[in-house]
């Protein structure tokens, strides 16, 4: 495992509307959404009674703590973290605060062993293994659906990533065809395979951000795949949306992939002469190259795609390319003295110009006129026209863009090719889900917007589950109760990608014009299309064009500018012509698959990233619908990543953002108050003595035999004889082991109680 060694966590992050302090704050004060479970004017007694506040961190499954609140879970996760407990069950959800510390014992083979040995698991303190174990046990018991799907989710910086790290590492273990659990040797062979898998995506698919050392910059679904014995006998990778911009753009303070400094570091002096690339030579493109983190693994990246497959040969192909994108990001070029004149190359551009076309193996010449001259055809007939200086920057910056995400693209196939079994020998998988948490900047651009699309499709099928969960426990309780129908996010998903018409169509018809995009005509025709939608507004006096988007976790205002051109993602025909003509076989192999884009149909019948996108999340979402679900939240307990530091207003919008509060909301549709028969008589028997008092005992008979079930009943008919059958009916249903109640009910009995 990598460790940072430092943090860049210093600067203001500015990026993240997360640190939303007011907002926090509101949350804070507000403790509990209006029509959630009991609520903070029920002081002191009640509250003392439900939770015994020194008792919090024992509490292992926060649907226990009674009443469920934001600030009791929160209270509750507070005296855990600090008793060094990092995982605790909410329901169906299992919450895994950060300790941002390494606790060797927490992930060691002994705990592992004893997790998959233990009759019940759930009986253990909770820990993702019981998760993994869960879903492991499933499939040998051949519940339906047979697949399990891990979904991890969170904040950046949350622990997903480490997560999914840590159920690979289990299942690799346990299910390691080889008998690496017995000999306690290294998982061999498939198993040690799908770990590598690892090292090389974060290698070129995480970077250091304001937010996380080692940020995952793509979302992943990896589908373990198990034999009819429970044998993990291959895997499959799938991304999504890897953040090609931070190759040539890294915002302030952040960095490029971690491949880059890997290499800059872990060269030899071979390589170095041969990639140009001197220790002291400096890179536009590779900034905060002084902050050594994640990058003395260059062997172990090396490595692991030895073990892969990658041959030393071709892994040479992809160093130079590689080597040849970060020459690329040092050719700049200075403006044409008139329109129709070339732009020109400094002298050392010129050399960094000459050394790019080497290692990319393309004719320099050629090379250059790419960059600089656009192609326009008018009929039949081909236009040259020279680019200004910023057209120039943009497509230097859309050449490296695209080499590295077709790179990418080629990695992940390759790794799969290497290690997807045979679909005969495999019978069932577990899939594990790392993608992006929620996210909303103070500027949020079309990423985010597909992110946190992304989101409400998972919180949506989170909501869909998380009701099926809480039926089956009225079903086992023996509660006759239909659900009231929980108002979800539909309408949020309906804005963003319904039809016939949604932000998604009307970008996509945007894109699709061929016409310079104009934010202003976007913003018209979603003003004037959506503005039915309760889940969207504007800000009327706003100078950006922009569109608010009420999601289930937050507004998130984004920016119009520069999102139809982002979603068109053009790449320039004569781009991709001169790198099929690359003598660098793996470049060639990689864009010989690949249409150019013809001027003449720009775009026409391009599949925009929004489409892409879309259609890459439902295949998840239809793997997804198809598997039993098991949800771990992660939570950044601290915005600086410090050890062991809990900062209540950091997790308290966390909680809401991943849907923690959500799940409090839909929880109130029906019973959030549950109290085991003993508790509640103890609590309210005396209001039953009471009434007792001033009827005839005909009417309050008590019998000393009753079970605490009829207790209950009874002093519940006591309660609730003045009412209306209908009413009643709301209000509260007495199951096998504890009374379901209403916050109404709650306040009844209350009132009852203060009353005597
Ligand atoms: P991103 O969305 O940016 O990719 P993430 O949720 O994947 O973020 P991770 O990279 O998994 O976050 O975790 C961030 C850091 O927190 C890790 O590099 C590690 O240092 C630390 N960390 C996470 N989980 C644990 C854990 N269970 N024990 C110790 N340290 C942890
Ligand atoms: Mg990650």
């Amino acid at each position: 495992m990598r460790e940072s060694e430092k943090s860049m966590k210093s600067a203001d992050d500015s990026r993240n509307g997360h640190r939303n302090g007011g907002k926090a704050q509101a949350l804070l004060e507000k403790s509990i959404p209006p029509q959630t479970s009991l609520n903070d004017s029920l002081e002191g007694e009640v509250r003392e009674f439900l939770t015994d506040e020194s008792q919090l961190h024992t509490f292992d499954d926060l649907t226990k703590v009674n009443p469920v609140t934001p600030t009791t879970v929160l209270k509750c996760l507070q005296a855990r973290y600090s008793a060094q407990v990092f995982y605790t069950q909410a329901g169906c959800t299992l919450v895994a605060l950060n300790p941002f510390q390494p606790f060797p014992g927490l992930y060691s083979l002994d705990t592992m062993k004893q997790y998959h040995a233990a009759p019940q698991p759930q009986e253990l303190k909770p820990h993702v293994f019981i998760v993994a174990e869960e879903a492991y046990r499933n499939i040998r018991d051949q519940l339906e659906p047979l697949n399990q799907s891990l979904v991890v989710s969170g904040e950046s910086g949350a622990g997903k990533t480490w997560t999914s790290r840590c159920l690979m590492k289990y299942y690799a273990t346990v299910a390691a065809s080889s008998s690496a659990l017995k000999s306690q040797s290294t998982v061999e062979r498939i198993e040690r395979r799908v770990l590598d898998s690892n090292p090389i995506m974060e290698a070129f698919g995480n970077a250091c951000t304001l937010r996380n050392n080692n940020s995952s910059r793509f979302g992943k679904f990896i589908q373990l795949q198990l034999n009819s014995g429970q044998l993990l006998v291959g895997a499959s990778v799938q991304t999504y949306l890897l953040e090609k911009t931070r190759v040539s753009c890294q915002p302030a303070s952040e960095r490029n992939f971690h491949i880059f400094y890997q290499m800059m570091r872990g060269a030899t002096d071979e390589q170095r002469r041969e990639w140009k690339m001197p220790l002291n030579q400096s890179f536009d493109w590779l900034p905060n190259s002084d902050k050594q983190i994640e990058e003395d693994v260059f062997e172990e990246t090396v490595e692991a795609m030895l073990h892969m497959g990658i041959k030393t040969e071709t892994q040479r192909h992809i160093l130079r390319i590689l080597a040849g994108i970060l020459h690329l990001g040092n050719v700049r070029f200075s403006s044409p003295g008139e329109e129709h004149q070339l732009c020109q190359l400094p002298e050392d551009s010129e050399e960094s110009m000459q050394t790019a076309a080497k290692l990319l193996s393309v004719p320099a010449q050629e090379f250059l006129t790419c960059l600089r001259v656009r192609t326009l055809k008018a009929g039949k007939q081909s236009l040259l026209k020279p680019c200004s200086q910023s057209e120039c920057r943009v497509r230097r910056d859309c050449l490296a863009k695209t080499i590295y995400s077709q790179l990418f693209e080629w990695l992940v196939i390759f790794i799969n090719n290497s290690i997807c079994a045979d679909k005969s020998t495999w019978s069932s998988f577990i899939g594990v889900l790392d993608v992006y948490g929620f996210e909303c900047f103070h500027v949020n651009k079309l990423e985010q917007l597909c992110i946190n699309y992304a989101n409400e499709k998972l919180q949506q099928h989170f909501v869909a589950h998380y009701l099926k969960a809480q039926q089956e426990e009225y079903v086992s309780e023996g509660l006759q109760w239909s659900f009231v129908k929980y108002q979800d996010n539909q309408s949020c998903l309906d804005l963003l990608e319904g039809s016939p018409v949604s932000v998604f169509s009307l970008l996509n018809e945007e894109s699709r014009l061929n016409r310079a995009s104009d934010p202003n005509m976007l913003r018209v025709r979603l003003e004037k299309e959506l503005s039915h939608n309760p889940n969207i507004s504007w800000d009327k006096f706003s100078r950006v064009p922009h569109f608010t988007v009420a999601h289930y976790a937050g507004r998130v205002s984004y920016q119009i500018e520069g999102m139809v051109e982002k979603n068109k993602d053009p790449v320039p025909a004569e781009l991709i012509g001169l790198l099929q003509k690359s003598d660098n076989p793996l470049l060639c192999q990689i864009f010989s698959g690949l249409e150019s884009e013809n001027p003449t149909t720009r775009g026409l019948a391009k599949v925009t990233v929004v489409s892409k996108f879309k259609n890459s999340l439902e295949s998840l979402m239809s793997i997804l619908l198809n598997t039993t679900p098991h949800y771990t939240r992660c939570i950044k307990p601290n915005p600086d990543c410090k050890p062991l530091t809990f900062k209540q207003e950091e997790v308290i919008l966390q909680l809401e953002a991943c849907g923690i509060v959500q799940t409090i909301h839909i929880s109130a549709a029906g019973f959030p108050i549950r109290i085991p028969f003993k508790s509640f008589m103890q609590r309210y028997g005396l209001i039953l003595k009471h009434l007792k008092r001033g009827k005839s005992s005909d009417d309050l008979h008590v019998d000393n035999n009753n079970s605490p079930q009829q207790e209950v009943e009874q002093l519940l008919s006591a309660v609730l004889n003045q009412r209306s059958c209908d009413e009643r009916c709301l209000l509260v249903h007495c199951g096998r082991t504890k009374v379901f109640l209403t916050q109404a009910m709650l306040d009844v009995l209350e009132d009852q109680r203060r009353n005597i």
